[in-house]
């Protein structure tokens, strides 16, 4: 009944601009007329493909595309996507390193846990938090986000993780860095999905961000490499110059903002860069983390 409640009152607008009680350009009838008509055609939810039903765009996860000044904004997901985007993970993660163990969620546990690599040797991050496991649909939502220019799709990937945040945290880090990608990547590219990332944490949170940290050389693919692979790529990537190394040495808390956390080889050598400059505490917020 919504849904024909608000077609019709979408056709009404759209026959006053018709019969030109309100002064409009024809190129703003013609857009009225467009989105009125398309409004009856069944739309397709971005990932799975699926058909949306119309009590699906209720949700919170909407198209920032499809706002238009004469209706709400509309789901781009179907349900089963938007649960899948919504839903925590129900298993327990290393309270370190974050990775999926094999212990579903349960209350009575309330100690910290650690995985066997975090038990062996402490990583030098304190903490690693992120929204999700990195598993279908959130992975094909990763990728249109980092290749596809899908930068409208910042506000959907990073719900989960701010929930998590704000639940785990009381105290924020002062400062939000993202991981830098080296500048020839950046220029391929046309832009760092990690700067995306901080500044939308910036603005939902409150905590500043700022680019204060290089990647001195391109590394090759780290896709498919083990743990110690990644770290010998990795050393002595990251760099920054003095200005940036005094306002660094400033803070005593930070964040790191990556997309993906797949082995934490990265964030062990930022964080142990960072660390040298006298940074007491470095954690990291990813969207996703990949299961073992
Ligand atoms: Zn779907
Ligand atoms: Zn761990």
């Amino acid at each position: 009944m919504k849904w024909f409640a608000r077609t019709r009152q979408e056709f009404l607008s759209f026959q006053s601009l018709k019969a030109g009680s309100i002064p409009v350009s024809r190129a703003l009838k013609k857009a009225a007329a467009h989105h009125w008509f398309s409004s009856l055609l069944p739309r397709h939810c971005e990932l799975c493909h699926g058909e949306i039903h119309p009590v699906d765009d209720t949700s919170q996860h909407y198209s920032n595309v499809s706002s238009n000044a004469c209706s709400k904004p509309r789901s781009m997901f179907c349900q089963f996507c938007q649960s899948a985007l919504q839903t925590p993970s129900n298993y327990r993660h290393c309270d370190q390193c974050d990775l999926p163990l094999h212990q579903k969620v349960d209350d009575s546990l309330v100690a910290d846990i650690y995985c066997g690599g975090c038990l062996q040797s402490a990583p030098a991050y304190d903490r690693i938090l992120c929204g999700h496991v990195f598993s279908h649909p959130v992975d094909t939502l990763i990728n249109r986000f980092k290749h596809q220019n899908g930068h409208y799709l910042v506000k959907d990937l990073t719900r989960a993780l701010i929930q998590r945040i704000q639940f785990e945290y009381f105290d924020y880090p002062q400062l939000i860095l993202p991981v830098p990608i080296h500048w020839t990547k950046r220029l391929q590219r046309g832009y760092n999905q990690s700067d995306l990332l901080a500044q939308e944490l910036s603005q939902q949170l409150g905590i500043p961000w700022q680019r204060l940290v290089r990647k001195a050389h391109r590394t090759s693919l780290q896709q498919g490499l083990k743990r110690k692979q990644r770290l010998r790529n990795l050393k002595h990537s990251f760099h920054s110059n003095a200005s940036a190394k005094a306002s660094l040495s400033k803070y005593d808390h930070v964040v790191l903002v990556d997309d993906v956390v797949t082995t934490g080889a990265t964030a062990e050598e930022l964080a142990k860069f960072l660390k040298t400059l006298g940074i007491r505490r470095v954690d990291v917020w990813a969207i996703a983390r990949t299961p073992k």
